[in-house]
């Protein structure tokens, strides 16, 4: 499969498709480049957007100078948040809250994370610790323990109900049925809890696990909301799916488990890609591109033992001084100095110090993100990538 677009994303995370789906919806024909399943699968499913405070937009003002927040603006941050939520609701996945509110939703470890917009099956995951909550668990389940949960409240009580399978994709796959989902919920009832909310992990279900979560809580009488577990996630998986179903559904092409193999330019603009990855090679080309392809954990970027790299385009990436510097063995320590390291764009999200002149770039691969540090991964892959879109859109 070749062709030819207004726009080519290379990257099909967040960041990158929310650039397509915007520019699908100005009118724009438009192709996004994966070589695999973004970060979002691996996610809560929830929006950060910016931790630290109670309102995440107000907080922006806040951040470093050189934060990509700032290259976006308030207002274009609410409005990427809305259409967000508009694409996801139109997908039969809504969400729920304010891009002003943050929220602290229960996690497996009983502890809280702080977030934002949340799937519509954790509406009800914030709450008040002198509420009761019961913690249903499912036999063998890894990777989920309610005494965790449960040593930390004092007002809480759990269940475990056998599903007849332990992994989370194999029971979320359960809830799909009709049988087992009644069976399920009778098993609830005769449980006869006293009070409050019950909380279950992310199983119940892929395509209409909000049904299946507003069903409970009908039958129950209760607050039913889901608690997110470690990858497979279940929620970030379904995030996924709802953005590739809005990009297919508007029209979109994927190029799917490809990367680019060789860039074709003539004087400042990038004129197509060949692409590898399984079968035949494909040339894509475009007016315009966008580079969507995430950081280290995506393949984005690549470190070695003196340098870091952008894979695609072979862009110039800004490094917060030397090895020494930046390097530590725990990638996920709060602050890691590498954090800071990606592409440095200008104002219309142009990559600096390079002569290409129909490049844009959005998301995680944007330098001075620190998006473990501040939280705010999706809310700003989201507004990058929508106002990477209407910068690229004018050139389209
Ligand atoms: C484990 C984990 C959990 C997280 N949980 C949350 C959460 O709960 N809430 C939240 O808000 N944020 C969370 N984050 C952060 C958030 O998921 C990311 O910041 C955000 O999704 C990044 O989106 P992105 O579009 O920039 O890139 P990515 O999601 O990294 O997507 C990049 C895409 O580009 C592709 N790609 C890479 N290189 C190439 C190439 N050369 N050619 C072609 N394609 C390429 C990759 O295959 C991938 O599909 C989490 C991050 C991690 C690691």
């Amino acid at each position: 499969m070749s062709g030819t677009y207004d726009v080519v994303i290379i990257g099909g995370g967040m960041s990158g498709m929310m650039a397509a789906i915007a520019l699908v919806d100005m009118g724009r024909k438009v192709a996004v480049v994966s070589r695999g399943d973004p970060v979002c699968c691996l996610s809560t499913g929830c929006i950060d957007v910016l931790a630290g405070g109670n309102d995440p937009l107000e907080g922006i003002g806040s951040l470093p100078d050189n934060h990509p927040y700032h290259l976006v603006g308030e207002d274009t941050v609410k409005r990427s948040l809305e259409m967000f939520r508009d694409i996801m609701s139109e997908g039969g996945l809504p969400y729920v809250g304010d891009a002003r509110v943050n929220r602290r939703i229960l996690t497996p470890l009983g502890r809280h994370k702080v977030t934002c917009l949340v799937p519509g099956t954790m509406e009800f995951a914030d709450f008040h610790s002198d509420e009761y909550i019961h913690v249903i668990s499912f036999k063998k389940m890894k990777d989920f323990y309610p005494d965790y949960i449960t040593s930390r409240y004092k007002n809480a009580g759990y269940s475990i109900f056998d599903a007849g399978i332990a992994t989370t994709a194999g029971i979320a796959e359960r809830f799909e049925n009709r049988k087992f989902l009644e069976g399920f919920i009778s098993w609830l009832k005769g449980l006869d809890i006293p009070e409050g909310r019950i909380a279950i992990p992310a199983v119940l279900g892929m395509r209409f696990a909000g049904d299946v979560c507003d069903e409970i809580s009908a039958e129950l009488g209760r607050n039913v909301f889901e608690i997110p577990t470690l990858p497979p996630s279940m929620p970030g998986l379904r995030l996924f799916g709802g953005l590739k179903k809005a990009l297919l559904k508007r029209g979109g092409d994927l190029y799917w488990g490809r990367e680019i193999y060789s860039v074709e330019k003539l004087s400042n603009q990038i004129e197509a890609v060949t692409l590898a990855g399984a079968g035949r090679s494909a040339r894509v080309q475009g007016n315009a591109f966008i580079l969507a392809t995430g950081s280290f954990v995506s393949g984005g970027l690549h470190a070695s033992m003196d340098t870091v790299r952008e894979t695609a385009f072979d862009l110039p990436v800004y490094l917060p001084g030397k090895r020494e510097s930046w390097f530590n063995n725990n990638f996920f320590a709060p602050g890691h100095a590498i954090e800071k390291s990606g592409i440095c764009v200008d104002q219309s999200f142009r990559p600096v110090d390079t002569e290409t002149e129909n490049l844009f770039v959005c998301g995680s691969i944007l330098a001075f993100s620190e998006i473990m540090k501040y939280r705010c991964g999706h809310g700003m892959a989201i507004a990058t990538g929508v106002a990477a879109a209407n910068m690229c859109g004018r050139l389209a």
